[in-house]
């Protein structure tokens, strides 16, 4: 199994209310170049949990950390014009304490961050370390 120490939070960077799949991601991160979803875990709008890549093989997710890290990323993080948001459904927002739960057992040494903490981005458009106090 990889040393995991971090589990990093992503927005799709889609606009509100508009529904995307594993299979749109993938077909995204191909275009970049890339082998695949780069995302570990996708929280549909519906509050749904769906594998991406294979906890077991490193990301492709956040420069410079994607060897030790499980990326999480939820459908949405912008408004109509596409400015970042908090757009989380209510039930995204418990799925997403749930997956981060049963992580945290998985790998109890891993703490939580946002994407924007270690790139100059909005990503995921909320305060990790707000909400994931540790
Ligand atoms: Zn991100």
């Amino acid at each position: 199994m990889r040393k995991i120490d971090k589990i990093i939070l992503h927005c799709s960077a889609t606009k509100e209310g508009q529904d995307f799949k594993v299979a749109d991601i993938d077909k995204w991160h191909k275009a970049q170049g890339w082998a695949g979803i780069g995302y570990h875990y996708v929280i549909y709008l519906d509050g749904t949990i769906h594998e991406g890549r294979n906890e077991n093989e490193i990301g492709a997710h956040v420069q410079g950390h994607n060897s030790n890290s499980i990326g999480v990323c939820y459908i949405g993080g912008v408004d109509a014009k596409g400015n970042p948001k908090d757009t989380r459904t209510d039930v995204q927002k418990v799925a997403l304490i749930a997956l981060v739960e049963e992580l945290k057992e998985k790998y109890p040494n891993a703490t939580i961050h946002g994407h924007n903490e270690f790139a100059a981005k909005a990503c995921p458009s909320f305060d990790v370390r707000k909400e994931f106090r540790q």
